[in-house]
């Protein structure tokens, strides 16, 4: 029972968990929480909102918390509280030191997707500006960096298509690689309303999740396929679509450049990408295959949503234009209803990625080998920029394992529990002299760090996250942070220390900075979003007040861009030794590596990862629901209780990654998207075996 009092006042802010981005009413005593509402006038959420939203305060005085910062000579040391001063002096001259003795290129930095965007605007700018490289990453690395070159490649930008509120008016809800009655319940909703008012339903993953069948919607065509054949299947809808004449020409000539959808046309035409051929390799009924093609090409306006369980693989950026050529192909874009929209994970993951985390991109997403676009920020920050791009983050990781690569700044991410293959991330952290962690926890990573900055919560600061439909949403400071700085704050002192000239008083100036500098986001200011409550980017003096819907009159590239999509197999095998497929995803109660929602004590949602695993392969191992069992991969082992299913086809098992004891990301392998280095995650050959525990 949670005993409350009566609220004093109220601050609307948005929530810090998935991409939805819902808004809030926190209503508060004092400098406590009372409770979060729902608010009504949310664009987003609508009044809406799930458990992990409702409740997601109590972390924020949980006794794990650091407040201090602390240092240490070495990782074996105990800890050391100092001053901020100490702490940013400390981490300038060791970076200085570094670069000194190793090159400039020798240090980086990682930005979170749970930032503001003004935070990770100012982590690109310090890593570009102070630090005088490239070597910059964020964790949308490993969720949806796929997004933004599948989408970059055909459409021209990287983001989703529509707004949330165009699912209103889909005919055909096409849901590839997500669940989101578990990971986005509040766009759940609305989507399974709109399919209780008539819409059909497609799904595609290897799971009969709660999306597939639940009390409230069932889908019309569920698509178990194999985990690791998502190309194969996506193309085998066009197939369909292409050779029984369901393509929409008008569309494609008048949008597209037709001789490239003629060789793309003719490329998914070949047998090898027909249904009985893929639904062999994929484990689908070739007539479901052909059933969804038909209903997708055919059934009113037919909308796409996808999550990271197409991202995730060795072929993650494949699928994602496989996807868009389909849309292109089907005419479904450019309108309400229709359209191509990644489920972002993360609260920030559009605005991560948006603001030039990434080491090839300055912010709204331009490469930077351009020059033109380099001489803006040369002439604003007074540097000259590197024109080559710097480290992702494995690439950091392999650098330091080699011996060139030794500082790090991680801000909101902890690399060793959510990065694939634990062991190479811990012998690239181990392998560097100086790793500070900015985090509100001592996380996993922190294990390997020299100095820890405490970080702040959502509740403590003052930004905007971007959430999956563009949409800038103001995060407004609901309590003093308790730590004495904000975590923007906190990189502004460390730029200080390291000679740079910044003196934001406010995240709004920095904000500014972001529209002088960022054509997507010119009109976009604290003041606009005062007045409209938020705005979906492109926000500029073409859309002043932003835009709901993308590509309606053209693609942003110009002509839409049909690429052949050739399915190729994961190196990631069964065999004799590895005989099934593991597969990882969410539950509706906790958030990713779980550091927050673990620490939510006002509500008790404590659980534990699970395997489902197939009776028919429980059975042959010996193994009962509940019982203790090893599962492992060629890159390590963990164990955890078994939960008999047949939610999961036999052949794969499955499990979430919320628990640090389970350390899933152990067992993960070094296999990544081919184009952006995303980690596949979803495909990783396992053996199961009974165990009598950890
Ligand atoms: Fe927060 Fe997402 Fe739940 Fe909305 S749906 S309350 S944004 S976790």
């Amino acid at each position: 029972v949670i005993e409350i009092g009566q609220p004093e006042h109220s601050v609307v802010t948005t929530c810090a968990y998935c991409g939805v981005g819902c808004s809030f009413k926190a209503e508060m005593r004092g400098e406590e929480v009372v409770r979060m509402v729902p608010w009504k006038d949310g664009k987003a959420n609508r009044g809406h909102s799930c458990v992990k939203g409702r409740f997601a305060w109590g972390y924020t005085t949980h006794k794990d918390r650091i407040l201090n910062p602390m240092v240490r000579e070495k990782i074996t040391d105990p800890w050391r509280e100092v001053t901020w001063e100490e702490a940013f002096a400390h981490i300038a001259s060791e970076f200085r030191r570094i670069q000194y003795q190793y090159g400039r290129a020798s240090i980086g930095g990682i930005t979170s997707s749970r930032c503001t965007n003004e935070e990770t605007y100012l982590v690109q700018k310090l890593i570009r500006q102070g630090f005088r490289n490239n070597n910059v990453d964020t964790c949308a690395r490993v969720c949806h960096s796929p997004t933004g070159y599948g989408l970059g490649q055909t459409y021209g930008t990287s983001a989703g298509t529509q707004d949330f509120d165009s699912v209103e008016q889909s005919d055909v809800i096409m849901v590839i690689g997500a669940n989101p009655s578990a990971a986005h319940p509040v766009f759940a909703s609305r989507m399974k309303k709109r399919i209780r008012q008539g819409a059909k339903l497609i799904v595609l993953d290897p799971r009969e999740t709660e999306t597939v069948n639940s009390v409230h919607a069932k889908a019309d065509y569920h698509l178990p396929l194999r985990p690791g054949t998502n190309v194969a299947v996506v193309t085998s809808l066009a197939h369909v679509i292409v050779t029984e004449g369901l393509f929409d020409e008008t569309f494609v000539r008048e949008r597209c450049d037709w001789s490239e959808f003629e060789d793309w046309a003719a490329f998914v035409a070949e047998e090898r990408n027909s249904p009985e051929v893929v639904g062999k390799l994929a484990g689908v009924d070739p007539e479901v295959i052909r059933g969804a093609a038909r209903l997708y090409a055919t059934g009113g306006n037919g909308a796409i949503y996808y999550g990271l369980g197409v991202t995730e693989h060795s072929q993650g950026s494949t699928t994602v234009m496989a996807i868009a050529n389909l849309a292109m192909a089907t005419g479904n874009l450019g309108r309400r209803g229709v359209g191509v929209n990644p489920l972002r994970g993360q609260n920030n993951v559009q605005g991560a990625c948006d603001m030039g985390s990434f080491p090839h991109e300055l912010p709204g997403y331009r490469h930077i080998s351009g020059e033109a676009v380099r001489d803006v920020y040369e002439s604003l920050w007074g540097v000259k920029l590197d024109d080559e791009p710097g480290l992702r983050i494995p690439n950091m990781l392999d650098a330091a394992v080699e011996g060139s690569f030794k500082g790090i700044y991680v801000q909101g991410e902890d690399i060793l529990q959510s990065d694939p293959d634990t062991k190479h991330v811990a012998a690239g952290l181990a392998a560097m002299e100086c790793v500070v962690v900015h985090d509100l926890f001592l996380n996993e990573t922190a294990n390997y760090a020299h100095v820890f900055l405490p970080g702040s919560t959502f509740l403590e600061k003052d930004g905007t996250f971007t959430n999956a439909e563009r949409r800038i949403n103001r995060v407004r400071k609901v309590m003093a942070p308790k730590n004495g700085l904000a975590d923007w704050e906190v990189t502004q002192r460390l730029a200080q220390a390291m000679g740079l000239t910044w003196a934001y008083a406010h995240p709004s100036e920095i904000m500014a900075e972001i529209a002088q500098t960022t054509p997507a986001f010119a009109s976009v200011s604290y003041e606009l979003l005062e007045e409209k409550g938020s705005v979906q980017w492109p926000c500029n003096e073409k859309a002043p007040d932003g835009t709901p819907i993308m590509h309606v009159y053209g693609f942003v590239r110009g002509k839409g861009k049909f690429i052949r999509t050739e399915y190729v197999a994961t190196d990631e095998k069964t065999g004799p030794r590895f005989p099934l497929l593991l597969t990882t995803g969410r539950i509706l109660s906790q958030y990713n590596v779980g550091a927050q929602t673990r620490r939510t004590d006002n509500v008790v949602w404590h659980g534990e990862d699970r395997l489902e695993i197939n009776p028919h392969d429980a059975e042959q191992r010996g193994v009962r629901d509940g019982d203790w069992v090893r599962l492992a991969s060629r890159a390590g082992e963990t164990t955890l209780r078994a939960l008999i299913t047949d939610r999961v086809a036999a052949g794969v098992v499955y499990t979430t990654f919320h628990h640090p004891d389970t350390q899933a990301n152990v067992i993960t392998t070094d296999f990544s998207d081919w184009a952006t280095n995303c980690p596949e995650y979803k495909v990783t050959a396992v053996q199961v075996a009974p165990s009598n525990g950890p």
